[in-house]
């Protein structure tokens, strides 16, 4: 066992699972480990690396900025991001936004503002209704939040005025809307709960429910946003505009940022009710600019469409061969194997051996979550991987 995993077991608390592989190194769609094994990463720091690793403008542009100015006080304006609020802003249908550090973060904020909002337009509303499955993050207030009672059963009780409903099912949502609902908060494809892709049909008639109740709706995009699903927002793909949307992950191409944007009906905050030491970092900021910039420029969105369609027609050429593929699904790239029988633990774990890192992120489900920059080499490469793979472990 390595002398770092050693170490790392004695010292962090216990919180999660983690694989005995120490990364060291990574570039585009690769990484290396300690002993110098090669892997393809289709996990990229949980949907975050959408360049790949060390995307050369992004570490430019982080050098730079380092060696110009790290950090200043909100109190003051900066260079960087108010170029990260133009992009994001002109390249949206929303108004004004805030910049904070994690999707968690993000999300809460958004909560906030609904909660502002249901105060100034509603009578007091404060309620806000999300879905099975979601994950929202791991503050108190997400994880109530978050429809999945693994991760709030450990913390009951939980915080009050989130109400969770049955995904994809329009009648839970409007039984569950009362003179106390201020939001309908949900991600545009389910990405921790299994790769849920949610019909048109409910995408727009959640809008009007929303619009006819002057209830906001939040898409929770921090993993669905910045290009991952085949458009630069996922609201795109169903040709819905929700009121506030979160970002996170993608964002900052590997740093730490995240940001709720809202349309300007719902930009109630006053002075002094919302803040952030370090949102809006102008280090985190400067390499999302660049990342945003590349996207933007090179037309990564539409390339992370095609790529998608490639990787997802790729898999089910599989489905005959090894009968315990059941579907695909997901847009873009966040792509779902969805498997007849809970294997998705061991099917990681050879993955892993023969050189590509995905994730089961459900016991019968494999999440993909390739840099958006894959190459078709790159992914016939992971197919391949998944195939041998699954004729190892006798499927
Ligand atoms: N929202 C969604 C949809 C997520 O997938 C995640 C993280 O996986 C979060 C929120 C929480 O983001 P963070 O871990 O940056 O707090």
């Amino acid at each position: 066992m390595s002398n770092i995993i050693n170490k790392a077991d004695k010292y962090f608390m216990n919180t999660g699972k983690r694989e005995p592989i120490v990364l060291v190194r990574g570039e585009g769609a690769k990484a290396w480990d300690e002993n110098g094994k090669e892997y393809l990463d289709f996990v990229c720091g949980w949907a975050v690396n959408n360049l790949g690793h060390c995307p050369p403008s992004v570490v430019k542009a982080i050098k730079e900025q380092a060696q110009t100015l790290i950090q200043t006080s909100n109190h003051y304006y900066t260079v960087p991001q108010t170029e990260l609020a133009e992009l994001l802003i002109e390249n949206s249908v929303m108004d004004e936004l805030f910049l904070c550090n994690s999707g968690a973060e993000a999300n809460e904020g958004a909560a906030k503002l609904a909660r502002r909002y249901g105060k100034i337009h509603r009578n007091g509303a404060y309620e806000i209704i999300s879905l099975s499955g979601s994950f929202h993050g791991r503050t108190m207030a997400m994880i109530s939040a978050s429809g999945q009672q693994k991760y709030q059963d450990p913390y009951s009780p939980l915080p009050t005025g989130y109400i969770n409903v049955e995904f994809n099912n329009i009648e839970a949502v409007k039984a569950a809307t009362n003179e106390k609902t201020c939001a309908v908060m949900l991600e545009p494809v389910q990405g921790e709960g299994g790769i849920n892709v949610p019909s048109q049909e409910y995408m727009q008639a959640l809008r009007e429910w929303c619009s006819q109740n002057n209830i906001l709706l939040i898409f929770d995009e921090v993993q669905t946003g910045i290009g991952r699903c085949g458009a630069l927002f996922a609201y795109e793909l169903f040709a819905v505009v929700p009121d506030i949307i979160t970002l996170a992950k993608g964002l900052g191409s590997g740093l730490p940022i995240g940001a709720f944007m809202a349309q300007k009906k719902a930009c109630v905050f006053k002075q002094g009710e919302h803040g952030s030491t370090f949102g809006g970092n102008p280090l985190c900021c400067a390499a999302a600019v660049a990342n945003l910039k590349y996207i933007l420029g090179n037309h990564i969105a539409s390339h992370a469409k095609n790529m998608g369609e490639y990787i997802t027609n790729n898999i089910l050429a599989l489905k005959e061969k090894h009968t315990v593929i059941d579907c695909v699904r997901g847009k873009g790239l966040l792509v779902g194997l969805v498997l007849k029988e809970e294997i998705s633990e061991k099917l990681c774990q050879q993955t892993e051996h023969n050189g590509l890192l995905v994730n089961n992120v459900q016991k019968a489900v494999i999440r993909l979550m390739p840099p958006l920059i894959i190459t078709k080499e790159e992914a016939d490469q992971a197919v391949k991987i998944l195939d041998k793979s699954l004729s190892e472990l006798g499927y």
